[in-house]
Order: C-alpha cells, then sequence, then structure tokens
C-alpha cells in the first residue's frame, strides 16, 4: 500500500521541479481562468515566497476545496498506480503537486458575494474560511520544499531561480500581449508589462525597437503563423531572444528554432541567432499530446511540413524590407567616447575616370551616388537620406554568391579549367575528397585522383575561375571536415560555394576605380539579400542626416 501523501510528494517532484515551475504553473492557471492582469512575486528566489495574484475569473467555495484537493482524493492505492499516474502526467494536478510540497494559501472570489481563504499545508487542508476579497485568485506559497530537502539540493542560487522564474513570466508575456504581467522581485519592481499591441509587446520583450521587428503573417489550411522576427542587428549569442507559442503555450522546440534559422540563414552573422516572437495555430490533432506536460518542448505532426512553412514565412517577412545597418553613435554615453572620423576620403581619380555623380538606382538599395573609397576597403556613397558605408568585400561576396546560385543547375555553373591542376593532399584531406566526392561535384568542383595522394582539379565553380585555386579547394575541405553529419549535402554544396564567393571576392585593401564601384553597388542593388554577406556580417551600413548632426552636435 502506498500512502497518498507519499505519491503526491513523489508525483510533486515531477510536476513541480523548481521555483520557476510553480509560477508556469500559476500563470497557467490565470490565464486559463481569462485574467486581463497577472502579478507575480517572488522573494529569494521563490524559497521564501512565490504569490501569483489575477483579476480572472476566480473560484467559488466548493471549487476552491476541490482544486486543492482533487489528488488526495485520488485512488494511489498501489505501486502500479502511480507509475501509470507518472507516465500519463499530471494534467489538473498542478495546485494539489504544489500543496504537497509547501504551505499553500488560495484566495480566490468570483467577484459574487463573499470570497474564500483556504490554507495547506504539505497537502493537508489546514483551514478554510469566507473573507472579503475583490474578483479574482492570488495563490501563495511559501517554504517550498520545505518537506523535500532532496529536491532543494538540486537548486541553483536564489538569483539564478529568480531569473528562470522571470523569464518564465517574459514568455508568457510573448504569447499574451493583451495581458498586463507585473513582476516583483524581494519587493522590487523588476517587470511591468501594460496591455500592447502585439509589435510593442514582442518588442518590450525582446528588448528592441518596435521598427526592429518585420512581421511574420502566414496562413496556410488550418496552420497560422504570426508574430515577429528581428533584424539582423537585433540577433543575440544565443536562442534566449526565441519565443515559441503553439495555440497560446509557450513551448521550446528545437525544430522551430531550426526552422527560424534556416529562414534567416546568410543574413545573421556566424554564431548568432535571430530574435523572433511567434504564434503558432493548429488544429490541436497537429500536436503530439503525449508529452510531458511539465516539458515545454513539443512535438508537431507532419513535422517536415511546418518546418518549411515556418522558414518560408520568416524568410518571407525579413526580406519584405529594407535592412542596412544605421550606425547609432550614443555620444551621451561617455564623454571619452571618440567622435567616428571620417578618415582619408580618397576619390580616385583619373581624367578618364571620372564618373559624372550619376545615381545608382536599384530595386533593393537607396538611389546611391559614389563618392569615393576609404582605407582601400570601404566605399563610401551619398543616399537622400545620408550617408553610406559599404564594405567592398562583403559585398562582393554577396554579389558573387548570388551570381552562382543563379546558376545551379546548369552548365555556367561550372567552369571546365583548360589544364587540370595537380594538388598534393595530406591523407585527412584526401579522405575528405574521396568520401565527400559527390558534395564536391555539386558545388562545382570535379577531383580526380592520380595515384599517391595527387589529385587533378578538373573543375571549379565559374565564380571563382580567377581565385588562388589551391587554397579555395582547401578551404573547402577543411569545411566539409568540420561540418557536422547533420547537414545535407545540400547545405554543404552550398557552403561551398560561400566559400568560393569569399575566397573569390575583391580583398579588403584593394584599390577600385569609380566604375567598378559603381558597378559593384549596381549589381548589389539586384540582389536577393544585398544587406549581408554569406556569413551575415553587414555589406553596408549608414547614417542618416539625424545622426550627422549628432555627430556634429548640432542637434
Ligand atoms: P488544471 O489547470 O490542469 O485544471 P490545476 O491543478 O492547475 O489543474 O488547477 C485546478 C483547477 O483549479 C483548475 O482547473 C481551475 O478550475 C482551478 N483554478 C486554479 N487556479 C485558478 C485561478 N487562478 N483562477 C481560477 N481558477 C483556478
Ligand atoms: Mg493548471
Amino acid at each position: 500500500m502506498l500512502e497518498s501523501w507519499l505519491a503526491s510528494r513523489i508525483a510533486a517532484g515531477e510536476v513541480v521541479e523548481r521555483p520557476a515551475s510553480v509560477v508556469k504553473e500559476l500563470v497557467e492557471n490565470s490565464l486559463d481562468a481569462r485574467a486581463g492582469s497577472v502579478e507575480v512575486e517572488i522573494e529569494r528566489g521563490g524559497f521564501d515566497l512565490i504569490r501569483v495574484r489575477d483579476d480572472g475569473e476566480g473560484m467559488d467555495r466548493e471549487d476552491a476545496l476541490l482544486a486543492l484537493r482533487r489528488f488526495a482524493t485520488s485512488k494511489v492505492s498501489s505501486p502500479e498506480d502511480l507509475n501509470r499516474i507518472i507516465t500519463l502526467g499530471f494534467r489538473g494536478e498542478a495546485l494539489p503537486s504544489i500543496a504537497a510540497v509547501s504551505h499553500l494559501e488560495l484566495v480566490t472570489s468570483t467577484g459574487n458575494g463573499e470570497g474564500t481563504r483556504v490554507r495547506a499545508e504539505g497537502g493537508e487542508i489546514v483551514s478554510s474560511e469566507p473573507v472579503g476579497a475583490p474578483k479574482g485568485t492570488t495563490v501563495t506559497v511559501k517554504r517550498l520544499f520545505y518537506n523535500t530537502p532532496a529536491r532543494r539540493k538540486f537548486l541553483r542560487s536564489a538569483a539564478r531561480e529568480a531569473a528562470l522564474c522571470l523569464e518564465v513570466v517574459e514568455r508568457f508575456a510573448a504569447a499574451w500581449p493583451e495581458v498586463r504581467f507585473r513582476v516583483i522581485r524581494d519587493g522590487r519592481e523588476v517587470l511591468t508589462l501594460p496591455p500592447a499591441p502585439p509589435r510593442e509587446r514582442a518588442a518590450r520583450v525582446l528588448g528592441v525597437k518596435p521598427d526592429q521587428l518585420a512581421e511574420v503573417d502566414l496562413e496556410d489550411g488550418r496552420v497560422r503563423i504570426a508574430g515577429f522576427v528581428g533584424v539582423p542587428e537585433a540577433a543575440l549569442a544565443s536562442r534566449r531572444g526565441q519565443h515559441f507559442s503553439v495555440n497560446r503555450r509557450p513551448v521550446r522546440s528545437s525544430l522551430l528554432s531550426r526552422a527560424v534559422e534556416e529562414g534567416t540563414r546568410t543574413l545573421i552573422f556566424t554564431g548568432q541567432y535571430p530574435v523572433c516572437v511567434l504564434s503558432l495555430h493548429l488544429p490541436p490533432e497537429f500536436v503530439d499530446p503525449n508529452v510531458h506536460p511539465r516539458k515545454l518542448e513539443v512535438r508537431f505532426a507532419d513535422e517536415q511540413a511546418l518546418f518549411g512553412k515556418v522558414m518560408q514565412a520568416v524568410s518571407d517577412a525579413l526580406r519584405s524590407r529594407t535592412l542596412i545597418r544605421t550606425t547609432r553613435p550614443d555620444l551621451t554615453r561617455s564623454p571619452s567616447t571618440p567622435l567616428p572620423v571620417a578618415g582619408q576620403l580618397q576619390v580616385m581619380e583619373s581624367p578618364a575616370e571620372v564618373v559624372p555623380p550619376s545615381e545608382i538606382l536599384t530595386a533593393k538599395l537607396p538611389p546611391l551616388r559614389v563618392l569615393g573609397q576609404v582605407a582601400n576597403t570601404y566605399i563610401v556613397a551619398a543616399s537622400p537620406d545620408g550617408l553610406v558605408l559599404v564594405d567592398q568585400h562583403a559585398a562582393h561576396e554577396r554579389v558573387l554568391f548570388e551570381r552562382l546560385s543563379k546558376l545551379r543547375g546548369r552548365e555556367e555553373y561550372v567552369q571546365i579549367l583548360l589544364v587540370p591542376i595537380p594538388l598534393d593532399l595530406p591523407p585527412a584531406e584526401a579522405e575528405i575528397a574521396e568520401r565527400m566526392k559527390d558534395v564536391l561535384h555539386d558545388a562545382g568542383f570535379i577531383l580526380s585522383g592520380f595515384g599517391e595522394g595527387t589529385y587533378l582539379l578538373r573543375s571549379v565553380p565559374s565564380i571563382a575561375a580567377r581565385a588562388p585555386l589551391v587554397s579555395l579547394v582547401r578551404a573547402c575541405l577543411a569545411e566539409l571536415a568540420s561540418a557536422g553529419s547533420m547537414q545535407s549535402p545540400t547545405e554543404l554544396a552550398m557552403r561551398l560555394a560561400g566559400i568560393a564567393a569569399c575566397h573569390s571576392a575583391v580583398r579588403a585593401g584593394a584599390p577600385l576605380t569609380m566604375k567598378e564601384m559603381v558597378a559593384l553597388l549596381q549589381e548589389l542593388g539586384t540582389c536577393e539579400d544585398p544587406y549581408t554577406c554569406f556569413h551575415g556580417r553587414p555589406t553596408l551600413v549608414s547614417a542618416d542626416v539625424n545622426t550627422l548632426e549628432n555627430w556634429f552636435l548640432r542637434a
């Protein structure tokens, strides 16, 4: 015979893992009760106190008692029963589970007549009485895990647990913009989010400006994907700024993360992650219900299709707007901040070369007039809004990469070398060349064995015909060596195309003629993604007139 109090404590450990899981369950209940405002208070990381107050529907006396008692009345009489409960999860058992490992007080009122206060200690109801209370529910959890010291040992510092609690609230706030959220930590208000239009709420949660978000909105059959994705500048070094919800429940999903990252590929600097707030609305049968309720991970039916939809929606959203980076020198930050200086403006200029200051008009860039080159690396141009600086290498890399991509599947993709180039490869590289033959071939590199570690390079991607070929091939082999096994052959071939573009692009430090600069910007402006190179570095930045005025302290 397994006593029910013991069972409930074991079960509580499954669903109530740490203070943040208590916050999650309580906030979820508040939202289920249609709260317009949710206030979360925590003390010492939630160990001393967690209080969630809402203005939702509330409960009458009978329901309040039932909400806490449910588990106590459930018949757990054998180890088999317990096992069954654990594997099925604890739907409908959050409050009793929290109560089992704390001192819990529930004050609730439906707004009609008197409210109710129920107190429980370690899951046992110790008192219940009528009380005056406004409509809504306040749950106060004290001495969490006081009777399960083993659980406490797993937890980290109060500061860390508090941060996790705050993150839980932020994730709900991202999915519920119409609800007011407030967090008070150790007596101090640390977060206040008034109800807001979705864009504003997303910007607040992500810590970006509203205009740094591109709107995502895709409806396809019974699937709707709505929300926002941040411009490349807003990207972070981790996935912390990725908020997903499915039918309004915040979830984590590596599938969705990867789809967003795929949709922003080449726009975001290597090692950084796009930020987003995305809400998915799916028919319930598209979401796998057999996932433990505590886990935030979800599984979807037809993952492939969903992946493609999210990727496309995000890609379309970002690519429908200009992504030029704006430089924003913050002159107020510190008096010692050096003012940006123009450097030597070097206009290259031979009599035959002087191009009338004609405007470069393209689909994707503002009208540009090339003024010259700085440090043989940056093209200086004027736009109607101000100053534009172009990184010549990054820009050319983008141009070549897209030129090559457009040739995919066509004969012109590869350049057959008139005279094959012999390559001596060390054993490790030779092994990769053999193993990845198909990928290399797909990317335009035909290598044939010549015995004793010597290979003949017979073709290269056409854009690379004039690049230093030996170092290009070796860079490609190094890339293949470091590539994860998860990457598809197509993805690998694309990476090799990126390397070919990088090795073939004009270097930083190379002087360019006016004509070359004009031609480069002209072609850049016809690219699909002119704002970043293949690696996600910006190709151009701009300083608008306001910024210039700032520099000169005119503003
Ligand atoms: P579940 O949410 O899965 O039903 P819980 O243990 O979390 O299980 O809550 C039990 C019940 O208590 C809920 O179904 C709901 O009826 C009631 N309840 C809990 N919290 C609130 C709240 N903040 N406002 C109104 N009713 C609540
Ligand atoms: Mg619940």
